[in-house]
């Protein structure tokens, strides 16, 4: 059997092992795009499915190939545009609360009501970033293009993005939003495949191009320089770019200065990490989309306890409204208090670390720097606090495993993945490893 043949032998498998209802949705479209190095490259239509089966189905994925192919392989899920139907067609739901509407209509208005720029909560830390938001998707404006929006993972980035993108195609106007992973993997793949000219074609033309994360593209020289040809082409095509990144834009500078220096002569704007007012806000406003009752106490309480990011508030929120609905009882403080606990986990100090501090710190005590931390080398002196920055990224900051990648000089899940469960093996028996472990935790719970 080739590759393709053991990719159709393992969804026939899954077919019988799964419900048809979430077979359909996250596998049926799905394809081989590639096999390289005992990894299988699956294409999905979209990154909410692409997510879901990296969180939900990787491990029944892997463990059925093992069964087909004969041997320990990996599964690596990408957006593949050409998998399947359109993300908006009619029967293909994209979440799995609303697998069985078939309402165009409704999945909208879902998608709409979860990422828009009016359900945005605003405050002075994220104030600039919203409001360029709703001007590049008002009209096009020489000076705000490329729009660059920088901040702290979970604070608002990608909600934003999608806010614009649907700001733009309720205009009618022709979008593609995309992870810088994506990005990549699209731009190796169409290289390869000779069809380079059609990526060009349709990232170019397009009316707006939406980049998430491109911190990413840190260490890979052809997608950063593909960026900056796009970013040119359309600019001069009066055609919006908006860009987002985890790290500020002297942190990309391994990108190359033409094209830092290129994003800097458009818009930069920070977000930084909203306060108690701002977060009481967030608590409010999420509580009422969910239809919870909460409080005024309850809405303190949270706003006081979580101030990491706006994902973990959500997650209290989510953690809150879920325990009410199962318990069937009203939210209470002291259901705020586990929810609180759940959300910032057991590491967290009261004003927590930021990604950048943490790199920053593991980099001094380990007598590295933040660039070797982020670097390639494979020395030990270097990959043991890497392992630990990836696992204290995951645990104090709530990084998903792709950000940590990306924050972590450009890698993927898999490697970030590994990094983490690498350091917590190397807690359990390494006893020098683990008592400089303690004196970051010490240092960053100062802070
Ligand atoms: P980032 O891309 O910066 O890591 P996200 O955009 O994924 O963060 O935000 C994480 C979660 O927090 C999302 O569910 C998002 O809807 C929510 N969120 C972030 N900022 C706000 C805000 N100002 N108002 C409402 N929701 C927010
Ligand atoms: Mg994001």
């Amino acid at each position: 059997m080739n590759s393709d043949q053991h990719w159709r032998a393992v969804l026939g498998e899954l077919e019988l092992q799964m419900s048809q209802a979430s077979f359909d949705t996250w596998l049926r479209d799905s394809r081989l795009v590639a096999f390289e190095d005992n990894v299988f490259i699956i294409g999905v239509e979209s990154g909410f499915i692409k997510d879901w089966l990296d969180t939900r189905l990787r491990v029944t994925v892997e463990r059925t190939l093992v069964g087909i192919v004969g041997r320990k392989t990996s599964v690596s899920f990408v957006v593949w545009p050409e998998s399947g139907e359109a993300i908006d067609t009619p029967n293909k739901p994209i979440f799995p609360d609303v697998i069985a509407s078939k309402n165009k209509n409704q999945q909208a208005a879902l998608k709409e009501r979860l990422y828009s720029l009016d359900n945005f909560v605003v405050g002075p830390e994220n104030r600039l970033a919203h409001a360029a938001s709703k001007a590049v998707s008002e009209k096009f404006d020489p000076a705000q293009s490329p729009l660059f929006l920088y901040g702290d993972v979970g604070l608002g980035k990608t909600h934003l993005l999608s806010g614009i993108k649907n700001a733009c195609e309720e205009q009618g106007l022709n979008v593609q939003m995309l992870a810088a992973e994506n990005f990549t993997n699209e731009l190796v793949f169409s290289i390869r495949s000779g069809g380079a000219e059609m990526f060009r074609e349709k990232y170019r033309s397009c009316d707006v191009l939406l980049v998430d994360d491109i911190q990413f593209f840190v260490g890979k020289k052809s997608s950063s320089e593909e960026l900056l040809h796009t970013i040119d082409q359309m600019h001069s095509s009066n055609l919006q770019v908006v860009l987002t990144s985890n790290i500020s834009l002297d942190s990309l500078i391994p990108l190359g200065r033409r094209l830092c220096s290129r994003i800097e002569a458009g818009l930069v704007v920070q977000i930084t990490r909203p306060s108690y007012k701002t977060r009481k806000k967030i608590v409010w406003s999420k509580a009422s989309t969910r239809g919870l009752d909460v409080t005024e106490d309850i809405v303190v309480y949270l706003a006081e306890n979580i101030c990491s990011s706006v994902r973990a508030l959500e997650g209290a929120v989510n953690h809150l409204d879920a325990r009410s609905r199962l318990l069937g009882q009203p939210a209470s403080l002291s259901s705020a208090s586990a929810a609180t606990r759940q959300a910032v986990g057991s590491m967290s100090s009261s004003t927590p670390a930021t990604s950048d501090h943490i790199i920053k710190i593991v980099a001094s005590e380990f007598k590295v720097t933040s660039g070797e931390l982020r670097g390639k080398s494979r020395a030990r002196r270097f990959t043991a606090p890497r392992q630990l920055a990836m696992l204290l990224l995951k645990d104090t900051v709530g990084c998903s495993l792709s950000e940590i990648g990306a924050l972590m000089g450009g890698r993927d899940h898999t490697t970030a993945r590994y990094g983490c469960s690498k350091a917590r093996e190397l807690l359990s028996c390494d006893d020098i490893f683990k008592s400089k472990a303690d004196d970051v935790r010490k240092i960053l719970n100062k802070h």
